[in-house]
């Protein structure tokens, strides 16, 4: 066990993981679940379950959906940008001068422990004047690896939604989480972490100015909307965040393991009714 200087840190990680995991066993109470088994995200390169996939892909996923309200927010800390990372290459990018700011601001960031273990910053990726903007927690081990958002289990299940259930390319929308570091062990993001990231999310907010925000999973949607919400209940419903239709919908990794035809079909319907909002 950790002494000195490091203990504090090492105890303030310790109680975010005890709550993280009361904060789940709640959550799959709410949603009936009684015991689950959980296997750590592996490779990106093997198969994935497909929307029509067998009810087994259910339980190999990696981040799960569910976790503590991510509010009250504390003050960011002041900004200490060491050298920036490159600015997205997308090739629309160079196009949003706004969100190429945001970038170039959140640097090399250091704001919160998250920096420690990252491998990659995971700012976000897709169309910078997108119509639909997609908000997940947080990166997991194969979005740390390679810099991206949603590219392990739960990004192929994302992917084919918008490609398949919305019919559009990938490209078309914009992607982020609300943090853009990978938390150890897949863990949620802690209240001070979120709170470093909030200024940076909310700048991909202004800078891409969606028509329509889709939040996946309890924590994006509890966020936005500054309440502990049961996104069980509350998905499919309007909300609005700054004057932006707002629709909640389940995270893909939680479709993943509670794989069933209500659920591919409530998030089906969830992301149709973003899409013709995105288009009136
Ligand atoms: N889960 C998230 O919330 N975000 C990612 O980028 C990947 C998995």
């Amino acid at each position: 066990m950790p002494t000195g200087e490091n203990a504090g840190d090492w105890r303030v990680e310790a109680r975010g993981l005890v709550a993280s995991a009361a904060a789940l066993i709640r959550e799959l109470a709410e949603e009936g679940v009684a015991d689950f088994e959980r296997i750590a995200e592996t490779s990106a390169t093997s198969p994935t379950a497909s929307i029509g996939a067998p009810a087994s892909a259910a339980v190999r996923v990696g981040r799960i959906e569910s976790g503590p309200v991510v509010a009250p927010l504390l003050a960011p800390e002041v900004a200490k940008i060491a050298t920036p990372s490159p600015v997205s290459t997308h090739p629309r990018a160079g196009a949003h001068h706004d969100l190429d700011a945001v970038r170039l601001e959140l640097g090399d960031c250091r704001r919160c422990g998250l920096c420690e273990g990252r491998e990659k910053i995971v700012f976000g990726d897709g169309n910078p004047n997108a119509d639909i903007l997609f908000i997940g927690e947080g990166p997991g081990e194969q979005e740390d690896r390679t810099g991206l958002p949603f590219v392990g289990r739960a990004g192929e299940l994302l992917t084919q939604m918008i490609e398949k259930g919305m019919g559009l390319a990938r490209s078309e929308v914009y992607i982020c989480n609300i943090v853009k570091c990978r938390p150890p062990g897949n863990r949620n993001p802690l209240p001070p972490e979120v709170s470093a990231c909030r200024p940076f999310l909310d700048g991909q907010i202004e800078a891409v100015a969606p028509k329509v925000i889709v939040t996946l999973g309890k924590p994006a949607a509890s966020l936005l909307l500054d309440r502990e919400i049961a996104i069980t209940r509350m998905r499919g419903s309007w909300q609005e965040y700054r004057g932006i239709p707002l629709m909640p919908t389940l995270h893909p990794a939680y479709v993943l393991r509670q794989y069933t035809p209500e659920n591919r079909r409530a998030v089906w319907q969830d992301l149709r009714a973003a899409l013709e909002r995105s288009r009136a």
